[in-house]
């Protein structure tokens, strides 16, 4: 990845992906003047990253761990800002963050999940930033509700902030196994579709939770066409104060980095867009045919639903459902159809159908 192009990126445009990804990293949290200084100065050296971070303050979600340095840590960033000539970024959660973190020089600011969520915290930071154009990064809420996410981007509007940002660091569930936070990648893509102008950063350490993960879910932000990547790196990671187990170092960031598969802007290629659109043009009859085979499935439910109010029949009949559950999956296996998409197919078709003779049987 050429450092040159990337500096350019950032200061033409807004956090905008023109060729590569814009990078921000540095520690989950500042520790000491000692480890916030090596750590950025590490990562600047790597010449791959675009802004450092450091969480000051840290909301963790049970107390009796370390809630952040405070304070005392601002001075550390600006020092590091002024060494290395990149922009720093903290997080901040009520309106003393602010004005602490804008004493100090910090270049951007980010709201974190936790805060995300809470519309009287999100709105006392907004006033905290009226008049200052100070660019904010909005993570998104710890619950997958994009109304929340879109609506704490929306109170940094409407007090004049005009650099605003969105990041994905995925969704808590305490039966996720997978992930730290899983993904839902289809919210972050349901955010860019309404808010196409925005940036969207993928933050793949707090999504993975781990090391081994990692490059994948950036490699995926990447494919995605997300305008950036946040990643924690410590230069001592497993003795981290917090989130040990998904840091890396900055030599290890580095190195992830420049073996990514970068995905130049060729949209804009006249060829690469001609083949591109015959292809979608297929896809689009599948889709047209699909949606009309559904439209004959649920007209022949219907008939069904008939029939059973007739005979005074329940409408789930489970052995029948189980029975179309099972011959998806054979199916679908043949026609290289993951288990979960076929039963999450199988469910939507099957719960408009019941909707469908429900409305039967009451009409
Ligand atoms: C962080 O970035 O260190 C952090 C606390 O993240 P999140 O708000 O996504 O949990
Ligand atoms: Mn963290």
């Amino acid at each position: 990845m050429e450092t040159k192009t990337k500096q350019a990126t950032f200061k033409t445009n807004w956090l905008r992906k023109t060729e590569v990804p814009v990078v921000i990293a540095g520690p989950c949290s500042a520790e000491s003047e000692e480890q916030v200084f090596e750590t950025c100065r590490k990562i600047a050296a790597t010449g791959k990253v675009d802004i450092l971070r450091a969480g000051i303050w840290k909301p963790r979600t049970r107390p009796g761990t370390f809630e952040g340095i405070g304070i005392k840590g601002l001075p550390w960033m600006r020092q590091m800002k002024i060494e290395t000539g990149l922009p720093v970024t903290v997080e901040v959660a009520k309106a003393g963050h602010v004005e602490a973190a804008l004493e100090f020089d910090i270049d951007i600011l980010w709201v974190g999940a936790r805060t995300t969520v809470n519309p009287f915290a999100v709105q006392e930071i907004a006033e905290a930033v009226r008049g200052v154009n100070v660019p904010i990064l909005v993570k998104n809420p710890i619950n997958p509700d994009l109304a929340l996410w879109l609506g704490a981007i929306e109170r940094f509007e409407r007090v004049g902030i005009e650099k605003i940002g969105a990041i994905h660091r995925g969704f808590s569930n305490s039966t996720e196994k997978i992930y730290r936070n899983r993904p839902q990648w289809q919210m972050a893509i349901d955010f860019m579709a309404k808010r196409p102008e925005l940036p969207m950063i993928c933050d793949p350490s707090h999504i993975c939770g781990n090391r081994h993960m990692l490059k994948a879910v950036a490699q995926k932000g990447v494919d995605l066409n997300y305008d950036g990547l946040m990643i924690e790196s410590h230069r001592d990671p497993d003795n981290a104060w917090s989130d040990a187990k998904q840091q890396i170092t900055p030599q290890v960031l580095g190195e992830m980095i420049t073996s990514m598969k970068l995905r130049y802007g060729l949209e804009d290629d006249p060829t690469v867009q001609q083949s591109l659109n015959f292809m979608r043009q297929e896809i689009n009859q599948i889709d047209e045919d699909l949606i009309n085979l559904l439209g004959e499935r649920m007209a022949i439910a219907r008939q069904i639903g008939e029939y059973k109010k007739q005979n005074n029949m329940t409408i789930l009949q489970p052995k029948r459902w189980k029975e179309i559950l099972d011959k998806a999956q054979i199916k679908g296996e043949a026609n290289r159809l993951s288990e979960d998409f076929m039963s999450k197919l199988l469910r939507a078709i099957h719960d408009e159908s019941i909707d469908q003779q429900e409305n039967i049987m009451e009409g």
